[in-house]
């Protein structure tokens, strides 16, 4: 059992910011309308998040983290739940099996809540403690006890990168969740969870380039499009600088970036690229989630008509700039 989830973690977690985006989504699913992340040492040491989520039944606290517990449903309209069909209830127990791990839980607000401590995959401590209502879960010394994944961290930087990348994406994708993002203490992005996805991007990438962007709407018989996309004049975007939302989850699609690229190079040099948050909301069965789930590449069924639909609507609100 310990070895199967050791096995399991070296495809779940793959560095710092895995776990961060495993237990991100854990809160997201949650209901949470506040996250916060903190990060010390690039995740290394330590990665808490907590938020303000439904929170785990006290006697369900131990189960959560046996291999297979799920208490969510898998239906065959819940994509994104098929994608990572391998990686279902496999996250908890797999995070706890090459760390140190706590969490506490509360499912209201009476202060009564249950804190479990799992080292290296074997449970030390499980007993009542007093905590809002949701879930904080701390993460520490991640890959003490598998010295060769260890090895394999890049520096504090670059591991942070990824973290902050992730939540940045995050963030975008739900501006209706007032996320917060800290490391070594200080803080690195605060959104407000107003719903105005203009905020987010002006969090994550600052005023100047919030005003640099304009909104795009568009729909057709199968995808509704809606989001913000650059001015060609704003220069410091870059080939990441595309973040797509698929029916609510950030993914990464060929397709849709390279729809976007096009569309905006028929107006600047190729060397320069567009910034773009996009939120694309169709029938789950246009998905296609036979590509790596780890990834997050996603193809649709009906791509022809979708790149058309992006590259009509990015061209007619670029058109629209020069009368
Ligand atoms: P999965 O997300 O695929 O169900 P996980 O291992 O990530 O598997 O989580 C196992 C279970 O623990 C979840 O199904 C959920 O019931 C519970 N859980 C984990 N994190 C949270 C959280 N932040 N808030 C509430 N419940 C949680
Ligand atoms: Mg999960």
């Amino acid at each position: 059992e310990q070895l199967a989830n050791q096995i399991a973690a070296g495809e779940v977690v793959e560095r710092p910011s895995s776990v961060v985006k495993e237990l991100v989504e854990n809160a997201v699913d949650a209901g949470a309308t506040v996250i916060d992340v903190m990060i010390e040492e690039g995740g290394l040491s330590l990665i808490r998040v907590s938020d303000n989520g439904s929170g785990i039944e006290g006697d369900d606290l131990p189960a959560a983290f046996q291999r297979h517990a799920t208490s969510k449903i898998y239906t065959g309209s819940d994509l994104f739940r098929i994608a990572s069909l391998g990686f279902r209830g496999e996250a908890l127990p797999s995070i706890a099996a090459v760390s140190r791990m706590t969490c506490i839980s509360a499912t209201d607000g009476s202060g009564l809540a249950r804190r479990l401590v799992i080292e290296g995959g074997t449970t030390t401590a499980f007993e009542a403690a007093n905590a809002p209502q949701g879930t904080d879960m701390s993460v520490r010394d991640l890959f003490y006890n598998t010295p060769a994944r260890l090895k394999y961290m890049k520096s504090i930087q670059t591991e942070l990168g990824h973290i902050s990348d992730y939540v940045n994406r995050i963030a975008l994708g739900h501006p209706g969740i007032a996320i917060t993002l800290k490391h070594n203490g200080s803080v690195l992005l605060r959104t407000l969870g107003t719903g105005d996805r203009l905020q987010v991007i002006a969090a994550v990438y600052g005023t100047s380039t919030a005003k640099a962007m304009l909104p795009v709407a568009a729909s057709d018989a199968d995808y509704e499009l809606s989001g913000y996309i650059s001015k060609p004049e704003l220069t410091r975007a870059n080939r990441g600088s595309i973040t797509v939302i698929v029916n609510g989850r950030y993914i990464r699609s060929h397709a849709v970036n390279q729809s976007l690229i096009h569309a905006y190079h028929t107006l600047l040099p190729i060397n320069r690229f567009p910034l773009v948050v996009v939120e694309l909301g169709m029938h789950p069965g246009l998905l296609d989630v036979n590509v790596h789930p780890s990834k997050m590449e996603v193809r649709f069924s009906k791509e022809a008509e979708l790149r058309s639909l992006i590259e009509r609507s990015v061209k007619s609100v670029l058109d629209g700039l020069r009368h």
